[in-house]
């Protein structure tokens, strides 16, 4: 059907539009901690042309805790410029495919601020939000570089093997800031279209076009969800996940098995009632 295949082939073009958005996000926030490091490692540098002084050691440790710190907290400010980029550009994505797909008639539906910063703050599902949880593993990170670095000079390391540690410590502190950034833009993608189909789904009816939700199951291996790839339901019902736990889309299921690692996506179909 004509309908249904221009929709899927505009929910594709989203997707790749969407995740080169969140690629782009997640290259920022790298590059945000290769500067540290690269800062971190001068500040270290600095120290053993020195002539070592124990209370010259407590101040480049300081520094380089406050460096990893503020990139920590940069870190988050471009998680949550991505998050709210990328929720904006799929509501609005999807109420241009389904208006170009039904025709002009189909009233636009806006995502209005208080929606906006409710899907970006996340609070539905626990207390600790994506945010929280940033800033205690970036307080957890800079204790262990500091530590680390101490034990490292006080020891009689030299300066690769005490650099060789702040890199590996701002490895950990990177992938932990990506592992957030990727579970909340994934969760943003799904969560903003699920909202943007709510609200055009009444109206799409009225005009005689009953519309569902697909599961994709998306491109990476090993998927977590094998068994969901295809699943269509209506759209303001829920999805059965395997675990048991239910979900409105890819990435809302509050349950971090199902929601972290998740690569999902969330597809339309529409069909004209009064011709079908
Ligand atoms: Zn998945």
């Amino acid at each position: 059907m004509a309908l249904k295949d221009s929709l899927k082939k505009l929910t594709k073009l989203t997707e790749k539009k969407s995740a080169s958005k969140i690629a782009g996000y997640e290259k920022e926030l790298i590059r945000q901690y290769q500067i540290a490091l690269k800062e971190m490692k001068a500040e270290l540098a600095k120290y053993y042309e020195s002539n070592f002084s124990t209370q010259r050691l407590q101040g480049v440790i300081n520094k380089i805790e406050n460096i990893l710190k503020d990139a920590g907290t940069k870190g988050l400010k471009t998680t949550k410029k991505g998050i709210k980029d990328t929720a904006e550009f799929n509501f609005n994505a999807v109420q241009n495919n389904l208006r170009t797909v039904i025709g002009t008639e189909l009233s636009f539906a806006v995502l209005d601020d208080k929606a906006l910063n409710s899907l970006v703050a996340n609070n539905k599902f626990s207390k600790i939000n994506w945010q929280s949880k940033g800033l205690s593993n970036i307080k957890q990170d800079a204790a262990f570089i500091k530590s680390k670095v101490y034990q490292g000079v006080i020891q009689g390391k030299n300066y690769e093997v005490v650099a060789k540690q702040i890199s590996n410590q701002v490895n950990i502190a990177a992938s932990d800031a990506l592992r957030i950034m990727k579970t909340e833009t994934h969760r943003a993608v799904n969560e903003a279209r699920v909202l943007s189909m709510n609200e055009s789904a009444s109206a799409a009816e009225r005009l005689g076009f009953k519309s569902v939700k697909i599961w994709n199951g998306g491109e990476s291996f090993p998927r977590n969800h094998d068994s969901m790839n295809g699943t269509a339901i209506p759209i303001k019902e829920q999805f059965t996940l395997p675990s048991g736990f239910q979900t409105e889309g890819p990435g809302l299921s509050g349950n971090p098995g199902d929601d972290i690692n998740c690569g999902c996506y969330l597809e339309f179909d529409i069909e004209e009632i009064w011709n079908t």
